[in-house]
């Protein structure tokens, strides 16, 4: 499909020092091969390069992993919080420097990069004070004669898969957890963003993480990584993100072993605008929802219904917010926009666009790629958008706001939960018990009230149906690496 590219609108192009800054990051990153090219996706170039391992190498990793596990897992609870600790004070030191390579690899924009930071450092620092807190647990047993106590151990070799769009986060979220709980980690982060969890398990070694309790493997050869490793006997766990697909081949191959699996998958997030909605929160939050990260996040707003009677404000108060964004190089000044992943993403934004125009929808603002090497896709609102149109059947992820439109509370929810999807939900009314009953019933794991963006790493973030099993995040987030086992205590 061809892009329509708008060659009127200049991109903001990358900050000398910013870009320079970058690099030299790279150059400090120590990787231990060079297979596959890592490209910025604002200017095609490459970067660098990182290892293409075999099934061989994921092996040995493996092993390495399960052999520095030994010790870890009977380190105690404090010793594993101060290398934690300690691992988040070099992470916080280095924020601009991992904002900078999250963004030349990834292409968000530098302020949401140092949000990244923020966000996946968060993480590290929740689990250090978690860890000393095990909620181990004692009872009597009801018809007496017994107590049971209650205790947690690690669950053992913890598998990791990330995606590209949060480099940082995504890696954080999960290795947090496993390290407190005791867990030894091989980590295999998207070949498109592979830089920062390099770095940032360079950082954690540099901080006192034991040498080989996390390996880090990047590989072409996802498929048959996944069936080597997936199946060894000395791995009892896999945590993956990315697509439902994958999710469930991933599932298949776990079922194998019976491996412990979290799986935090794909959305197709509803947002419900009410007419009794402040309009400006409410615009507020549906920008944040729809464009951070470029609309490449799962919890992304998919499908924005606007109620009746406070749509045209909404609708023409959005668009206006959305033609002012400043689109370029995530390391450009005034960038509020970067590139997305790759070219396949652009061509599927205009393929959306083109596709929902055709059913009846207007086209508002943007609908067009940019003349230029990198994958720039502009702001885009589509008004009337129809149920039966790709942009609001599909996960989107790209920076296009799809706009319906809704009479009444029941239909918009049964609208809105006419989707294999459960991950994250949003309802802007200034009416509580409003709020509150369409949250209940919105079958979501999520819902963010009057705002867009609710992840936090106190939260056990997660979806219901086929947005995954697990939470991540929280006290139920460590409880994914962690087996809880019971001794019955007989008594006298
Ligand atoms: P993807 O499923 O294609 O890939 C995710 C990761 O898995 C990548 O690193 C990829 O290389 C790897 N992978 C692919 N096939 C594999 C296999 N057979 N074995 C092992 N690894 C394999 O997803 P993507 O396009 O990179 O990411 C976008 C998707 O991720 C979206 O559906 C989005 O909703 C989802 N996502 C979900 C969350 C969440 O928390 N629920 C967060 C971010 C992204």
């Amino acid at each position: 499909m061809s892009v329509t590219t708008n060659v009127a609108t200049p991109l903001i192009t990358a900050d000398a020092d910013s870009l320079r800054h970058a690099d030299e990051v790279i150059q400090s990153i120590k990787l231990p091969g060079q297979g596959i090219a890592v490209q910025d996706p604002a200017t095609a170039e490459t970067i660098a390069h990182v290892p293409d391992a075999d099934v061989e190498a994921a092996l040995e990793a493996v092993g390495k992993a399960d052999a520095a596990g030994a010790d870890w897992s009977s380190s105690t609870l404090r010793q594993r919080a101060d290398v934690l600790h300690a691992w988040y004070n070099k992470l916080v030191a280095h924020t601009e420097d991992l904002a900078h390579l999250i963004s030349r690899e990834m292409g968000k924009p530098l302020a949401e990069a140092r949000g990244e930071v923020k966000y996946g450092t968060d993480f590290v620092r929740w689990y250090a004070e978690e860890a000393v807190r095990p909620a181990g647990n004692f009872r009597e047993t009801p018809d007496g004669g017994a107590s049971l106590l209650t205790r947690r151990s690690p669950v053992g070799l913890a598998v990791l898969i990330t995606p590209w769009n949060f480099p940082l986060a995504m890696a954080t979220r999960k290795i947090a957890p496993a390290l407190a709980a005791g867990c030894p980690v091989v980590i295999k982060p998207a070949t498109l963003t592979p830089l920062t969890t390099y770095f940032a398990v360079q950082l954690a070694i540099e901080a006192g993480v034991p040498e080989e309790l996390i390996q880090v493997i990047t590989t072409s050869k996802s498929g048959a990584f996944s069936e080597a490793v997936l199946l060894d006997p000395r791995v009892r766990k896999v945590s993956f993100t990315g697509s439902t697909p994958v999710g469930r081949q991933l599932l298949k191959l776990a079922s194998q072993n019976v491996l412990r699996s979290s799986m935090e998958l794909g959305g197709n997030a509803p947002l419900i605008v009410f007419n009794d909605a402040d309009l400006q929160r409410a615009v507020d939050g549906t920008f944040a929802a729809k464009l951070r990260n470029g609309g490449q996040s799962c919890i992304g707003a998919n499908r924005i219904y606007v109620q009746d009677g406070i749509a045209d404000d909404f609708v023409s108060a959005l668009t206006e917010r959305f033609a002012q964004v400043a689109v370029g190089s995530g390391l450009g000044k005034q960038t509020a926009l970067g590139a997305l992943i790759d070219d396949r993403a652009v061509a599927q934004m205009q393929a959306y666009t083109e596709n929902a125009v055709s059913l009846g929808a207007t086209l508002l603002t943007g609908g067009h790629g940019y003349d230029s090497p990198g994958n720039f896709f502009a702001p885009t609102v589509l008004d009337r958008v129809t149920e039966d149109s790709d942009v609001a059947q599909s996960e989107i992820f790209g920076p296009i706001a799809a706009i319906q439109r809704f009479s009444s509370e029941t239909e918009v929810i049964n609208r809105a939960n006419a989707t294999e999807f459960g991950l994250a939900g949003y309802v802007f009314t200034e009416n509580l018990d409003r709020a509150l009953n369409v949250a209940d019933r919105l079958q979501t794991g999520i819902v963010g009230i009057n705002q867009g963006v609710p992840s936090n790493a106190a939260a056990p973030f997660g979806g219901i149906k086929q947005s995954g099993l697990g939470r991540e995040g929280s006290a139920e987030g460590l409880e994914e690496y962690e087996n809880i086992r019971f001794y019955n205590v007989a008594r006298r």
